[in-house]
């Protein structure tokens, strides 16, 4: 590993600074991601600023009702905390799903956003890869490309973000607060927060440089509102997502009236589906209705040679937890005397 400095910040200000004065450094949380890139050579900062002594492990209720999770709170804290299991059960679900128990327990929530792609030829200095060194090529495209990116990719890069919690974030309209030293703070939307790879394959998210994650904002679930996380993957544990769907439910009278999809796996970020939840809005939720939204969103689809497959997993598994999703809202409805939903998976 090449030798690198390593400033411990106890204040976002200090690290702001410590940022400012230090060009190419990488701010570090629980660092299960970014040292092992640096062992393999991928990550070669000159200096680390240790964020782990930052305020940022609370996770508490605001008076809006929305849930502030600090950036420094760990996966586990956050897959097990109470207001997540019976609020957000989608978030907790994708925790859960992600990474192994010692893992969750040092990987934080703002870590945990910033992962790099597990993209093989990423993590392989010897080989091309654009993220890694942009202009270089990218050694998936013809190469072992099964577990890449069917939506979104481009000619410079077919890496899918490997983040299951990112994914349910995106379809619980959380928000993602930064800082820097120079403006403040500001937020971003969770779907909005990774990027295409475009021409810039290099640039996961967003943020600017020198931003710290502070904070997500987790605004409160609407009266009636369901949520689901499934992901298919090679193993049953410790392996990433082949595709997986975090989806939302509300129903008004039989019919839909919130909903929201995100698939992961699929692409460089996690991939809200505008198109199915337009067609969704406002229907009843049929079986037949759930597919066509569904293949309506996957007609965007550009598989590679090595992983059409994964159009067909990531419908089954969207239809079928819209399904699951469907029956649990019209089983709260008619518990509450509410008209059910006439579903036919
Ligand atoms: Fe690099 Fe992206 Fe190509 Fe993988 S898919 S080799 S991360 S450019």
């Amino acid at each position: 590993m090449k030798p690198f400095a390593y400033v411990r910040a106890a204040t976002l200000q200090e690290a702001a600074a410590a940022y400012a004065s230090h060009p190419g450094s990488r701010y570090i949380g629980g660092g299960t991601n970014l040292v092992d890139l640096m062992k393999h050579g991928v990550e070669t900062p000159e200096t680390l600023i240790d964020l782990t002594r930052l305020p940022l492990h609370d996770i508490e209720e605001l008076d809006t009702g929305s849930l502030r999770v600090g950036a420094g709170a760990s996966n586990t804290d956050l897959a097990v905390h109470p207001l997540v299991r019976s609020r957000y059960p989608a978030l907790s679900q994708a925790l859960l799903a992600g990474a192994s128990g010692q893992l969750r327990n040092v990987a934080t929530t703002g870590g945990n956003l910033l992962q790099r792609t597990r993209c093989p030829y990423f993590q392989d200095v010897s080989k091309p890869c654009n993220k890694r060194e942009p202009g270089s090529g990218c050694a998936a495209r013809d190469g072992v490309h099964r577990d890449h990116a069917v939506l979104g990719h481009s000619a410079h890069c077919i890496a899918t973000h490997p983040s299951d919690m990112a994914v349910a974030l995106a379809a619980l309209d959380a928000e993602i607060e930064l800082y820097d030293g120079e403006h403040g703070t500001r937020r971003v939307a969770a779907a909005d927060f990774h990027r295409l790879p475009g021409d810039h394959p290099e640039r996961d998210t967003v943020i600017r440089p020198g931003e710290i994650v502070t904070a997500v904002l987790l605004p409160p679930p609407a009266p009636g509102s369901v949520s689901l996380y499934r992901k298919a993957r090679d193993r049953a544990s410790y392996a990433f997502a082949l595709a997986s769907v975090a989806a939302v439910l509300v129903l008004d009278d039989g019919r839909v009236r919130h909903v929201a999809l995100a698939f992961g796996g699929l692409a460089h970020r996690p991939w809200r589906a505008a198109t199915a939840e337009e067609r969704l809005t406002g229907a009843a939720p049929t079986g037949e209705a759930v597919r066509e939204a569904v293949d309506a969103e996957l007609a965007a689809a550009r598989p590679l040679p090595g992983n059409a497959f994964k159009v067909d997993l990531a419908r089954n598994l969207a239809c079928d937890v819209l399904a699951t999703l469907v029956r649990s809202a019209s089983a709260s409805a008619s518990a509450s005397g509410a008209p059910p939903a006439h579903h036919r998976p």
